[in-house]
């Protein structure tokens, strides 16, 4: 495995690579990598002639407010369980080469990026599509793979990589939880050991909601009840959002109809800290 820093030389070893007829699969991360990010490296490995796991933590995609300063980095255990799943080359380029002194570029994929998480966060998901973007550049890999825990990032990077003609194909690689059902996040090492117990209340709340679609409740407004319920009976969570979408453009209709794909859509706070997470399901 090797470690590169500079963005000329892993668009070359991609070039060199696809040129033989050989594949390049992309793991974007901002590193403290979990099990999540190990299950999206092992279909890349699968799937892939070689593999790029890139590590930054992107300064663009906090808000001033946020944890950019606090943010886990261990690199050394990082590349340790890089090297074991069997990636090539890990990709962890300087701040001042992806963004220059003078940088002025932005990438928005509008609307998607204003609703729901968009508008607690409102500057996460233009700092996200924008890092992508250039990293996409950078390593211009035939497969790209990201993790169903940010879901709503996932449509927004889908849909940057049909409106940019990007030769990129996007995969979504589901879930990875805890035995509780808390989904794994590297921003989990900042919770208390009661703080973890008290969160299986979140993944609760997304399979009561299903079992309550399932017996036959298609009103948005019943189905977000369900999961305010649930979520309300953990006093220490305090609640951003709870809410079912269309899967496919996360709109939100009054009632859902037989044939539909969903997603249950939760982020709230316990403690500091702010969890995510979510549930496909067809109707
Ligand atoms: P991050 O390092 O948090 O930016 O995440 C890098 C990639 O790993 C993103 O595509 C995330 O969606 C994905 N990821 C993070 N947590 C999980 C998880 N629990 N299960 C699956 N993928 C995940």
């Amino acid at each position: 495995m090797e470690i590169i820093k500079s963005i000329e030389e892993i668009r070359k070893i991609s070039r060199e690579t696809k040129s033989k007829n050989r594949s390049v699969g992309f793991v974007p991360t901002m590193g403290a990598l979990h099990q999540g990010h190990l299950n999206l490296i092992t279909e890349s490995v699968k799937d892939n002639n070689i593999t790029i796991l890139s590590i930054f933590v992107n300064p663009k995609q906090f808000a001033p407010n946020e944890d950019f300063d606090a943010y886990p980095r261990n690199y050394q255990r990082d590349l340790d369980l890089a090297k074991d799943q069997l990636v090539d080359y890990v990709f962890m380029p300087n701040i001042k080469d992806i963004y220059p002194i003078g940088y002025k570029t932005r990438i928005v994929v509008n609307e998607l990026s204003s609703i729901i998480e968009g508008k607690y966060r409102p500057h996460f998901f233009e700092g996200v599509a924008t890092v992508c973007t250039k990293l996409f550049l950078a390593t211009e890999p035939s497969r790209t793979y990201f993790g169903q825990k940010d879901y709503q990032q996932c449509l927004i990077i889908k849909r940057l990589i049909k409106d940019l003609n990007l030769p990129i194909e996007f995969i979504m690689v589901p879930i990875a939880r805890e035995p509780n059902g808390l989904a794994m996040s590297s921003r989990n090492q900042y919770l208390t050991e009661t703080d973890k117990e008290k969160s299986s209340i979140i993944f609760l709340a997304l399979e009561e909601a299903k079992k309550a679609i399932a017996s036959g409740e298609l009103k948005r407004k019943s189905i977000n009840a369900f999961m305010h319920k649930s979520l309300r009976s953990v006093p220490e969570i305090k609640l951003d959002y709870a809410v079912c979408c269309l899967a496919e453009d996360l709109s939100e209709p009054e009632i859902f109809l037989k044939g539909d794909k969903i997603v249950l859509l939760i982020a709230c706070y316990l403690g500091k800290t702010r969890l995510i997470d979510n549930s496909l399901m067809k109707i």
